[in-house]
């Protein structure tokens, strides 16, 4: 099948590489210049709603998907008329949008954090209690903690964030954070992983591991994904990112319409990886008998500066690692690959974990 990537980035390039069989092939359409996914397919470098590009796809395409969820949605819903998109543009539209996403979780009885549209100063003014924490957020246009600005009680408010569209957040004082991945196929048949436990930077994600522990969360997190995915007849892979609330529930944050950087893990440790689901799941060639397997794994995203050959030698000489490279240039709180360690046993994982951040 000749399969269409918007986004040429590392998630595009995982896809790639995830077809070992190379029974498909594959055009990443990116304004950048040699991005990851550029060095393992033909690579169109244009923005993503050329009309020239959109016609070559329509046409030479079985199905196109996406490695970035901010690509044009009405471009995709143009493409939509002559090859089918997944996830597809009306989904697209709701997770590129802060305030849809959540009204969406409302309308399907998913508790979120309490929120509020905001559209200038004076509905800030409006909405703020004195006593509370809140973070803004940009509507649109937020990934990596970008365009959020945190409210603290009794300080002055100091961003002009007000200027776009945004919704402000109660901040939620939780006790972690939890992502579930899940796959859907053209028939419906839906399949779950494990919940991924995440820890962030500076609002980057830094590590997950699986299985996370709260493991008495996963029917709740599946039983709340099922119904978004089946309210937006979904295809492919979606992340659903939750919050663990002091009273041990779920609290959902946001989508992402994709696969995502939680779940770089399952490409060693899992029977089949998120971008293999994704890819079989959107070319129709996902079994509907899939039982997902896994070990236990960590993963540890590489930012803003290499990992020096001898810092890998050290790991390699210890533990069952597994390094991936984007080959992307240094740059501050840049994705520039990541490790994965999978172990015999949570336990075990738990140990090396922490030796194996000591030497990085
Ligand atoms: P987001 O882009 O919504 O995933 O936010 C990035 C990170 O900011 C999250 O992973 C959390 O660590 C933190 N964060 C976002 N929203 C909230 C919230 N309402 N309360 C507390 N922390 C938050």
């Amino acid at each position: 099948m000749k399969i269409a990537i918007f986004g040429a980035g590392q998630l595009a390039m995982m896809m790639i590489q995830a077809d070992k069989d190379k029974k498909h092939d594959f055009i990443v359409i990116d304004p950048n210049p040699n991005p990851p996914a550029s060095h393992y397919a033909e690579h169109i470098q244009t923005e993503y709603d050329d009309a020239t590009t959109l016609n070559k796809i329509a046409n030479d395409c079985e199905v196109a998907t996406i490695d970035f969820e901010n690509v044009c949605v009405d471009a995709m819903r143009k493409l939509e008329k002559t090859i089918p998109v997944h996830p597809s543009s009306h989904a697209l539209e709701i997770c590129q949008d802060r305030l849809k996403e959540k009204s969406l979780f409302k309308k399907l009885d998913i508790k979120t954090t309490e929120y509020y549209p905001i559209n200038n100063s004076n509905d800030l003014e409006k909405h703020i209690d004195n006593n509370k924490s809140y973070i803004l957020k940009s509507r649109r246009f937020g990934y990596d903690g970008k365009n959020q600005y945190r409210i603290i009680p009794n300080k002055k408010i100091e961003t002009d964030l007000t200027k776009k569209e945004c919704i402000l957040e109660e901040f939620v004082d939780f006790d972690a954070e939890v992502s579930l991945i899940c796959v859907r196929s053209l028939t419906g048949n839906i399949f779950y992983y494990p919940l991924v436990e995440n820890s962030h930077t500076n609002g980057i994600l830094s590590m997950s591991i699986c299985p996370s522990s709260y493991s008495n969360l996963q029917a709740d997190a599946e039983e709340i994904s099922r119904r978004l995915l089946e309210s937006m007849n979904y295809v492919g892979v979606l992340v659903v990112e939750f919050f663990v609330s002091k009273g041990n529930t779920l609290i959902a944050n946001e989508m992402a319409p994709r696969v995502h950087n939680s779940g770089h893990w399952t490409i060693e440790g899992a029977n089949i990886s998120q971008f293999l689901a994704h890819i079989n799941s959107i070319s129709g060639e996902l079994n509907n008998d899939l039982s997902i397997d896994y070990m236990p794994s960590v993963m540890f995203n590489i930012l803003s500066e290499h990992i020096s050959n001898k810092k890998m030698n050290m790991l390699k000489n210890d533990y069952d690692v597994f390094l991936h490279d984007y080959h992307k240039a240094e740059r501050k709180d840049r994705k520039l690959g990541h490790i994965t360690h999978i172990s015999k046993n949570r336990d075990e994982l738990i140990q090396n974990m922490d030796a194996i951040l000591d030497i990085l």
